[in-house]
């Protein structure tokens, strides 16, 4: 970007953020690299990274291991078809995913996005039923406060409210909502979180294919941290009525949560798994939905005899190779340890927000810290003095939240806590001073 003031205009004018206006579009910041945690603006600031380019980037950025693996496979071929052809690249990888996963999770679908993932997972439990003889079993079991992506068979799972239902309703499926799980992730186990999830399904089972959640944290649906005593309930009552378990990990996989997927949490085994985001260590977008023998093989033991679904770049070389590399080299790192220090600090660090008015919550699991205020925050006012203070941070609606790359050193930590912290005082403060 030569002409800064230029390409920002041209920007304005004629590209589309990810849910911004085109009319009255909030600034955005020209970047011109990131390494490491920092993220360089062409202005020169280097901003520390709170996000990890949301939950992807968790080596950092322009890692030389990841960017030579990228490197090396450019070098002998960068794309080809999936249809007919395989590659090492994809090889390499399934046998990573499949040996990461749980045992029963042995069947590999590549896709290009999160949001497609759980398109394929959602489409694998219609055909696994209607290949079973069971077409009447075409709906989708979740709970509110979820979010699984923007395509419509995942936006029909998202949570209704904040998934702006009312505006494709008519063209989006109906799917059935029990409440959000209500027994938090550290509360000993109530029975009672369970109720309204137990209700739906012994009222619909007849007509509900699977459930999808994510399991342990609810993500952009609201940042939410519940109970893996849920997940082993949810475990026994898909078993019991015939329903298939598909669990969303695509943020929450590779050590987010403190473990490598957080179904790990509660020892449950979906039957379909979704995975993306940071798969790639956030270099490139890919995504992987895992299946069962017994998924696999009812789709593909009835007509028409596939599982219908193909993207055109299927298991793209280039991305199959830098996710290798990235599951390699979380392997050899200690994220465990990464994470729980992380933890610890995060905790410490955003626990003086408690006393902030506005302030209704502050949460920690893993490398996931959470303010949650009372009101929704002002994206211009807070966005700025973010960057003011040099670290990239990016609420939405009443969550202000930090999840950063897992390489993040104390002293860098400290500056986004203490950021936090210091931004939502003054905002709260002006808000009172009116
Ligand atoms: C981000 C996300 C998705 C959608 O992934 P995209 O790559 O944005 O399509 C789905 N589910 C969860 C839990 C996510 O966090």
């Amino acid at each position: 970007m030569k002409d800064n003031s230029q390409s920002l205009d041209f920007d304005r004018e004629h590209i589309w953020h990810p849910y911004t206006s085109m009319r009255d579009p909030l600034p955005v910041y020209p970047v011109k690299g990131a390494s490491g945690v920092r993220i360089e603006l062409e202005d020169g600031r280097r901003l520390i990274d709170g996000m990890s380019s949301w939950w992807a980037a968790i080596h950092g950025y322009n890692h030389p291991v990841l960017n030579e693996a990228v490197r090396k496979q450019l070098e002998k071929m960068s794309h080809v078809m999936f249809g007919g052809f395989t590659h090492e690249p994809a090889v390499r990888l399934a046998e990573k995913l499949v040996d990461l996963t749980p045992g029963p999770l042995q069947k590999v679908f590549f896709s290009d996005s999160g949001s497609v993932s759980v398109e394929v997972a959602i489409k694998m439990a219609l055909q696994y039923h209607h290949a079973a003889g069971r077409p009447q079993k075409n709906r989708l079991l979740t709970v509110r406060s979820g979010y699984h992506g923007d395509t419509f068979a995942a936006m029909s799972v998202c949570d209704p409210v904040t998934g702006m239902h009312g505006l494709f309703s008519g063209v989006l499926p109906q799917q059935l909502f029990a409440e959000a799980p209500a027994c938090g992730f550290h509360d000993v186990w109530n029975n009672d979180s369970i109720g309204d999830f137990r209700r739906q399904v012994e009222m619909h089972h007849r007509e509900i294919a699977a459930v999808i959640l994510e399991p342990v944290v609810q993500g952009a649906g609201g940042m939410r941290f519940y109970s893996p005593g849920y997940l082993v309930r949810v475990r026994e009552l898909c078993d019991r009525y015939d329903l298939l378990l598909i669990f969303d990990e695509i943020a929450t996989g590779f050590g987010r949560t403190g473990k490598m997927f957080a179904l790990e949490h509660a020892d449950v085994v979906p039957d379909i798994l979704c995975i993306g985001k940071a798969l790639t260590g956030g270099y490139m977008t890919l995504a992987a939905t895992l299946t069962n023998g017994d998924v696999s093989g009812v789709i593909s033991n009835a007509e028409p005899g596939v599982f219908m679904h193909g993207p055109t770049f299927m298991a793209n070389p280039l991305a199959c190779a830098v996710a290798s590399a990235s599951i390699d080299l979380l392997a050899e790192s200690d994220w465990r340890n990464s994470v729980r220090v992380i933890e610890a600090q995060l905790a410490s660090g955003l626990e003086p927000c408690r006393s902030v008015p506005g302030v209704a919550d502050v949460r920690v699991l893993g490398a996931i810290g959470v303010v949650e205020l009372e009101q929704p925050v002002d994206m211009a006012v807070i966005q700025k003095r973010f960057v003011e203070k040099g670290v990239w941070v990016r609420p939405f609606g009443r969550l202000v939240y930090l999840m950063p790359p897992y390489i993040i050193s104390t002293e860098e930590l400290h500056v986004l806590t203490d950021a936090v912290c210091e931004v939502i005082a003054s905002i709260q403060h002006d808000k009172r001073s009116g």
